[in-house]
């Protein structure tokens, strides 16, 4: 059995098998949280098999789950984990506060399974959960946005979790865009603002008095000073405490990078975690990712690596099939595990990192 942390340490796991994330927070007393989900390799989600070892009671331990976006690749096994950790809060992007967003979940549940969204029907299985257990209304406990608090102990620890994103101007954007989805509730919209998932994220801080982990989700930049990472950065309502320890955004792309993330959001002796995503056309990170991002910070953690496992080229096949050959493989390995511990009233000097499962330091 794996050790479990200190009741006064704070820890940072991060999964990944190659697709799918997910973080499992160590918030100090034994209390837990857990951001996304991914499975692992028996299809269990990742964050019960690894709670389980460590003997921790899942039911009264994990006082808060996050999903910071719908995506097949953070929501996984989610529904399963709320089913068991009843005495766990449910936070969510408040973009998603719309009735428009819950009918589109439980549209999905309805239609076909061919045309499905892993992700909604994912979705579904929360809120079915959520439902069960308060016996009313399916709603998370917290819709997560710019500056509000999701969590602190009820005694002196001064431990607490932030959410710094999504903007106001990014939830008016969603509140739109799902509108215009549902066009016979929404009606006419003249412009509807470009929008993706990823744009709704939650990013997130866990603060100590000395010490703080950022979790950048799959918030990407963008252009626009009221939305994306900008937004972030030009906030005055967030934590305004920099963070040695980054979860970096979006799987390392560059489109969720910018030089003011690491400047004004980090300490100088950052440590960056994340994990790959190889799914699309292109796998992420790049080995350009990886240079860039080691122009920042010395150490550099990534989940899995490469992130597709090696495979023999089959002759006679095309370039597509043995992709699609890859990426299974990649679903179903074990997911790499990197785990930061360190005192809560300690100085961030004092952390342990440790790798297993493929988990490597680039
Ligand atoms: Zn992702």
């Amino acid at each position: 059995m794996t050790n479990p942390p200190h009741p006064d340490e704070i820890e940072l796991s991060l999964f990944g098998p190659g697709v799918g994330e997910c973080a499992v927070v160590h918030l100090g007393r034994g209390q837990w949280m857990v951001v996304d989900s991914c499975l692992d390799e028996n299809n269990i989600p990742v964050a019960i098999s690894y709670l389980q070892q460590m003997g921790v009671d899942i039911r009264a331990q994990v006082k808060l789950i996050i999903a910071t976006h719908w995506h097949d690749d953070h929501i996984r096994g989610l529904g399963r984990l709320c089913k068991v950790a009843t005495s766990a809060q449910f936070a969510c992007s408040a973009a998603c506060s719309t009735k428009e967003f819950v009918t589109l979940v439980a549209a999905n549940s309805r239609i076909s399974f061919q045309s499905q969204s892993p992700g909604l029907a994912e979705f579904a299985e929360i809120l079915d959960s959520l439902k069960s257990r308060s016996n009313k209304r399916a709603s998370p406990d917290h819709w997560a946005c710019e500056g509000k608090r999701l969590f602190a102990h009820n005694d002196e620890l001064a431990v607490e979790v932030h959410a710094i994103s999504p903007s106001s101007h990014t939830m008016t954007d969603a509140h739109l865009k799902f509108a215009r989805m549902l066009p016979e509730i929404g009606g006419q919209i003249c412009r509807v603002p470009p929008l993706t998932p990823n744009s709704l994220s939650v990013a997130l801080v866990v603060t100590t008095p000395g010490i703080s982990f950022l979790l950048g989700a799959d918030l990407e930049v963008g252009s626009d000073p009221n939305r994306g990472w900008h937004a972030v950065l030009n906030s005055s309502i967030r934590p305004q405490q920099r963070s040695s320890a980054y979860k970096v955004a979006h799987h390392g792309s560059e489109n969720a990078d910018t030089y003011r993330i690491w400047q004004q959001l980090l300490t100088n002796d950052r440590v960056a975690v994340l994990t790959p995503y190889c799914k699309g056309h292109k796998a992420l990170p790049s080995a350009d990712d990886i240079n860039r991002i080691k122009r920042f910070t010395a150490r550099v953690y990534v989940t899995a690596w490469p992130a597709f496992q090696k495979t023999t080229q089959r002759p006679g096949k095309d370039g597509l099939i043995n992709r699609m050959a890859q990426r299974r493989r990649s679903m179903h390995r074990r997911p790499g595990h990197i785990r930061i511990r360190v005192p809560v009233n300690g100085s961030f000097e004092n952390h342990r990192v440790s790798l297993s499962d493929g988990a490597k330091e680039m």
